[in-house]
This record gives C-alpha cells, structure tokens and sequence, in this order.
C-alpha cells in the first residue's frame, strides 16, 4: 500500500515492487522485506532474502543492478505509484466487503441515458448503470473491492464462456486518492491494432494514485483472441466493433460484447476507445466524435490539439453503444496496424494526460493552457483504376483541391492515373503504397473549417452515417 513520501519503482518483467525512498536514499528496509514476503515482487523475490538484505544497505542503484543482471529487466524510476496484484488486493479488501454492494447499487440514482438518438433511433433496454460512489466507499469491479488510493492488475473472464476455453483479458485499474470521475481506456478491439495497447499502458503506469482524481480503467487488449492471431477479427472472423452493446443469446462476438460491455463498459463515466488504420492504412492522430451529442463534443475537446472529426461511428461499435448508454465516448485514431509506432505513442499518450488535466484528474501547472483542437469534416477520396498505388503526399500534410495525391500505376501496361484532391484540406488518413483496385479507399481528407467558437459551440448536426462498411470506420 502506498503510505505518503517519495519511492522509487522497479520493475520486473513479471511485477512491479514499490519502495519507499526516505531521506537519506536507501530503502525502508521493513517495507522492503513486506514486499518480498507478500510475493509483491518478482524480481526481489527471486533473487533471495541474502541479496536483498545486501541490497537494503547498498541502496537503490545495486537493487537495480542486482535485478537487471537476474535477468528481470528492471529499472527505477522516481515515478510513485503503486500496483497489487489482483491477489494481493484480495487480501487486502477481501471480497466480502462487496456485500454491501446491493445497498450501494439502491442509493443512488442511474445517470441518464439519451432515449432516442437521431440515426439509431430508440435506445434498446439496457440494465441501469452502477450508480455513483460516496466519498471513500469501494468500487466494485470484476468481483474485487477496489479502495481508494490504489492501483491493482486484475483479469476479466467473459461469463459467457466455456471453463477452459476463456479468454483471460487483463484490466490496469488506478483508483485515486480523491473522488472524480471514471474514465476508460480501451485499445485493440481490432486484434491487429497494437498503438493503443502501448498508450494505455503508458499511461497507467505514469498514473499517481496518491494524486489522482477519480479511476482509470485501461484494458490494454480487448480482443485478446485477435491479438493472439495478429488479427483484426474474432476467431469467428466477425468484427467486434460491429457488435456492442451485444447479446448474451448471440453470436460469439455479440456474447463476447455484452460481457465487456455490462462487466466493463458501465463502470465508466467517459469511454476512450483507441484505433489505429485498418487494411494498410494509416491514420493522423484523430478523435472521432459525434458532435451532435453535447457531453460527447465536451469530450472531444479535451484531448489539445489534436484533429476532431464529427463522425457518427457504425451504429454497433463500442463508442456509439457506450454514447448511447449516457456514457461519453470518442474513439482516439492513431497511426498504422500491426505496428508499434514510438512516435504515435508518445503523441496519443500526450493527448490522453490533457484529456486528465482538462478534466482535473491530474494536477497540471497554472501556466497550462487548454490547447484548442481543430474540428473536421471529411471525406475518402478513391482510386479509380487498378494498379500499383504510390503516394505523393505524407500524413498530415495540408493540400488544395486537384493537388495529386498519388499514383496508380497498372504493372501490366504501365498505364498511370493520378489521384487528385477533392478538396482543400489535411491529408488525416491515407493508404500505404500497395496494389489497389479501382473503389479503394485511398486518401481521407479533414476539411477544415468549422471555427470551434469557445468555450463550447453548440452541438453540430449529427454526421450522415456511412452508407457502405469496408473497415474505414472505427
Ligand atoms: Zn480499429
């Protein structure tokens, strides 16, 4: 447990120890030894009582090298925080206390849901939120209690699922030390989309419980099953974006949705969900937005400066259903699938710690600004032949309208068709140099602009849904 001052953190590559730095910089050595014996930490654990003893007098850099040469890839950092395995939280809050549960849930009132949406029409019948916390009370997620001022590793096992064939999905909690707000982060719902488990871990990690405001949730991996086999889909081949809030009486990914979304998604009070390209594609740093939805354009803002696009989102996806539900949602676009991208890391990681400044989770200086985020309308440019596509043009770069894009050049006749700009804009999505067809979905242009008057516009009209599904959505 977190108990005040200043710590290092180290860690292992199979857990995390926490170690308080006092004054004179060497280790508390009787929180050094609870650690060890609790099995909070692998990497002191393995290495025995003798060297951690030695290590208690040398101080912190030996522990670092000790655990590096023990082949535990550890480092410190002066960063505090604190994680407990879902174990150790076990013991800590045993889970009985979640029998108090049932009065909580009957205390307060469900948040309100929108009724009727302009596209979707009316809401189906879902099951109330879990209300709000009083100051101070665990919250319950996942069968744990989960305290103030704590950061715990837990794993989701969808109900639905046959013993033996469930899939285990790791969820980071970090509930802080004051009362605020729960936002969620979820990343690789496309199994194939690998920046977003980066940033949520990033950004969990980087979190202080005894500074925070409220809870984030981050489920780094939730098609596991995709990630397993580097793809987009679930094993039934189905996308699981297109399935939310889902059934329990469906398909496998309408099973697999309505677990996550009832175990999961209602905990939250605002919902990143985190994408990148699909199909060799590559996209801008980008939130997709419905703009018509007053809460969701409130949360759209938030992220800096970072290119908001009004996009109504397919009507199943995991932003739309959660929207649906009274829980903000934007989706957060961020570079190509199937790699792990440090540049587009380092920027969706910056956009989501202003999105906890701006709302007051983490403390940030007087000095700081709220960024203003430029506001999009888009459209896909095709290709209208066959052939081998060359760009001309980079991500993000800003074009007028008949500026060539690129080149589609047919391998057969050399024959070349260029691909002009529809329109003035920002190039914010765009494909990867490939064999394409004529219909490809090439180029996504942002027109600018829709002035953001501050501090908040009134609600835009709701974006026209797509009419036709090949994977540009979120
Ligand atoms: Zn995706």
């Amino acid at each position: 447990m977190y108990q005040g001052g200043l710590r290092h953190k180290v860690f292992g590559r199979d857990g995390i120890i926490w170690i308080p730095r006092p004054p004179h910089g060497r280790y508390n050595p009787p929180l050094l030894s609870h650690c060890v014996e609790s099995g909070m930490d692998v990497c002191a654990k393995a290495l025995g009582r003798p060297v951690v003893r030695v290590m208690r007098a040398l101080g912190w850099l030996t522990l670092m090298i000790a655990c590096v040469s023990a082949g535990h890839n550890a480092w410190a950092s002066d960063e505090p925080a604190t994680w407990l395995t879902a174990e150790k939280l076990k013991r800590l809050h045993p889970p009985s206390r979640l029998s108090a549960e049932g009065d909580l849930l009957t205390a307060t009132l469900p948040r309100t849901s929108v009724s009727r949406h302009p596209f979707y029409g009316s809401v189906e019948a879902y099951s109330p939120l879990p209300p709000r916390r009083k100051p101070g009370e665990v919250m319950p997620l996942l069968g744990h209690a989960i305290p103030p001022q704590v950061a715990a590793r837990l794993m989701w096992v969808p109900s639905q699922f046959f013993s033996g064939l469930d899939v285990k999905t790791p969820v980071l909690v970090v509930r802080g030390a004051h009362e605020g707000p729960t936002l969620c982060l979820t990343a690789a719902v496309h199994g194939d989309e690998l920046n977003g488990i980066e940033m949520v871990r990033q950004v969990l990690f980087g979190l202080n419980p005894a500074k925070l405001r409220g809870t984030v949730i981050g489920v780094p991996i939730v098609n596991m099953m995709g990630f397993a086999r580097n793809s987009r889909y679930l094993p039934d081949r189905r996308d699981l974006n297109r399935y939310f809030p889902g059934n329990p009486n469906g398909s496998l990914a309408s099973r697999f949705a309505w677990a996550f979304f009832n175990d999961l998604v209602r905990h939250c009070d605002a919902l990143v969900d985190i994408h990148t390209g699909s199909f060799h594609r590559t996209n801008y740093l980008q939130v997709r937005a419905d703009l018509s939805q007053a809460p969701v354009q409130e949360l759209a803002r938030s992220f800096g400066e970072v290119v908001v696009l009004n996009s109504l989102g397919n009507s199943r996806s995991l932003r739309t259903a959660a929207v649906m539900q009274g829980i903000p949602a934007v989706t957060l676009e961020a570079g190509e699938p199937l790699r792990l991208q440090k540049s587009v890391v380092r920027e969706g990681v910056g956009a989501i710690m202003t999105l906890l400044k701006k709302r007051d989770m983490i403390e940030h200086s007087a000095f700081w600004r709220e960024p203003a985020p430029a506001i999009y309308a888009s459209t896909w440019v095709r290709a209208q032949s066959s052939g081998i596509l060359f760009s001309q043009v980079k991500l993000g770069a800003k074009v007028e309208k008949g500026d060539i894009l690129g080149t589609v050049t047919n391998p057969v006749s050399g024959e070349k068709t260029r691909i002009l700009a529809s329109h003035a804009g920002k190039v914010i999505g765009m494909a990867l140099d490939q064999f394409v067809l004529p219909g490809f979905a090439a180029y996504h242009l942002g027109i600018l602009p829709v002035p953001p008057p501050d501090p908040l516009p009134p609600p835009l009209p709701a974006p026209t849904p797509a009419t036709e599904d090949d994977g540009l959505e979120d």
